[in-house]
């Protein structure tokens, strides 16, 4: 079923009654080829590229929950490639380029919205900082640019830019940045993978991996066991707890994120502003709510709700910034866990056990990374090289020193 404007036109006469589920509801087969554990984003793009892209067959995905239950489903949707480092740079230009194909890509409305996102800086040392990304941007064939603080009051008048402690000097934009909507991302890469004969079977939690002599030859799970030659392991926040499962302890820790959503204004944010003097950002959704997050629990934790103290600290933030805030009425919040790295960057990698891949440690920022994400890992499961772009993302970097720490926080997840 292809979707377009004359789609929706002609069932709009004959009643919606033509429109079909998005993917089928398989039972599991005993065998195949390859099996994703994860339907979250990164295990729906991988599980689609494997089929689309490297022809690959006989794949399912396994998700413990419904698909896109996790945080690929929770998130702010931010996209964006600014990155400094050129073990990021590429890799998130790269995903960029995919997001802007993607809603033809997989005919599904994605609501991809390139309305930028500004970067507030509020010193000299933070101008020059920006100064320099922008310049290692440039070098990766991203966009960049630097607004005055003049340019920021004609088009977010709103900012407290007088403010005593952080005064706002200017700012730092990616033109093409923006967001999508999270969840449809799930459901388009979903219903793209069905259309190329993926099973995805839902409420199919894994429990252990079965390995023979160092060589991985399924998965245990809550619906029995499913052979496989190939098993990919892409579950965000539990990646500490899925890995156990196969004897591996990784540089990972799970912190929880918290989300919220203001009741719906007006257009009033055309972009996505970022509070350079803490963890505070903001864009304001199609619907017209306002979408805001800031910063991960400081403890470790497994549970999807965060805590009060951390709901004050957004909020002080958020205040700062943009006084007018406070008369607006919240109307959501809500947690995910977040799969924090030791050097705040992701691993896609083998593993020491034959035939067994890893994609995980995207802390906070991973949303923008599934397309480029499932098509390394799709790369990678199908040709057993790693794709051009996540050459850095390698398991054995923090044994080595070889770390990728874009933040400069050190192996300090909760400053990452
Ligand atoms: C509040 C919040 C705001 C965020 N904002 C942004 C943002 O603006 N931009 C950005 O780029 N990133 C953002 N992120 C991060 C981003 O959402 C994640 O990094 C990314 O979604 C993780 O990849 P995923 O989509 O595959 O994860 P998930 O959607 O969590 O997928 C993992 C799946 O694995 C399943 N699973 C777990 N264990 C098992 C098992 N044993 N068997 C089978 N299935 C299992 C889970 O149920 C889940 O569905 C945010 C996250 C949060 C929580």
């Amino acid at each position: 079923m292809r979707f377009s404007g004359f789609r929706v036109l002609s069932e709009a006469l004959k009643g919606h009654s033509g429109w079909k589920p998005l993917w089928r509801n398989p039972d599991p087969q005993p065998f195949y080829d390859y099996v994703i554990v994860g339907g979250g984003g990164h295990g729906l793009a991988t599980a689609y590229y494997l089929a689309k892209t490297f022809r690959q067959s006989r794949i399912a995905v396994l998700e413990k929950g419904w698909l896109g239950s996790g945080n690929v489903g929770r998130n702010t949707t931010v996209i964006r490639s600014n990155y400094l480092l050129p073990g990021n740079g590429p890799f998130y230009e790269f995903s960029l380029k995919l997001w802007e194909g993607l809603e033809q890509e997989l005919n599904f409305n994605s609501m991809v919205s390139q309305r930028g996102v500004i970067y507030l800086f509020h010193s000299d040392w933070q101008r020059d900082a920006y100064r320099r990304r922008a310049n290692s941007m440039a070098l990766a064939g991203a966009d960049a640019r630097l607004l005055s603080r003049e340019d920021l009051k004609a088009m977010l008048p709103f900012l407290n830019y007088d403010n005593a402690r952080f005064p706002i000097h200017g700012g730092f934009m990616q033109p093409r940045a923006g967001t999508a909507r999270h969840d449809a991302v799930a459901w388009g890469y979903a219903r793209g993978a069905d259309l190329y004969g993926v099973d995805l079977i839902q409420n199919c939690e894994v429990t252990g991996f079965r390995i023979v002599d160092g060589n991985i030859r399924g998965v245990e799970t809550s619906r029995g066991f499913i052979g496989a030659n190939k098993v990919g392991v892409a579950v965000a926040g539990s990646s500490s707890r899925v890995m156990a499962m196969a004897g591996m302890r990784l540089p990972i820790e799970s912190h929880v994120l918290q989300a919220f959503v203001t009741e719906g204004l007006k257009p009033i944010i055309p972009c996505v502003i970022m509070f350079g003097a803490g963890h505070f950002y903001i864009s304001q959704s199609d619907k017209g709510g306002l979408v805001f997050c800031g910063e991960i629990d400081g403890y470790n934790s497994y549970a999807q709700r965060g805590n009060l103290p951390m709901v004050e600290d957004v909020c002080e933030g958020a205040m700062a910034v943009m006084p007018m805030i406070g008369r607006v009425r919240l109307l959501r919040q809500w947690g995910g866990v977040m799969d924090m790295s030791m050097d705040g960057s992701p691993i896609i990698d083998r593993t020491g056990i034959e035939g067994l891949y890893f994609n995980g440690g995207w802390c906070v920022g991973g949303f923008k990374a599934t397309p480029a994400s499932g098509h390394a890992f799709a790369h990678l499961l199908a040709t057993d090289t790693p794709h051009e772009t996540a050459r850095a993302y390698r398991l054995d970097r923090f044994a080595r020193g070889y770390l990728i720490d874009e933040s400069g926080a050190g192996a300090q997840p909760n400053l990452q």
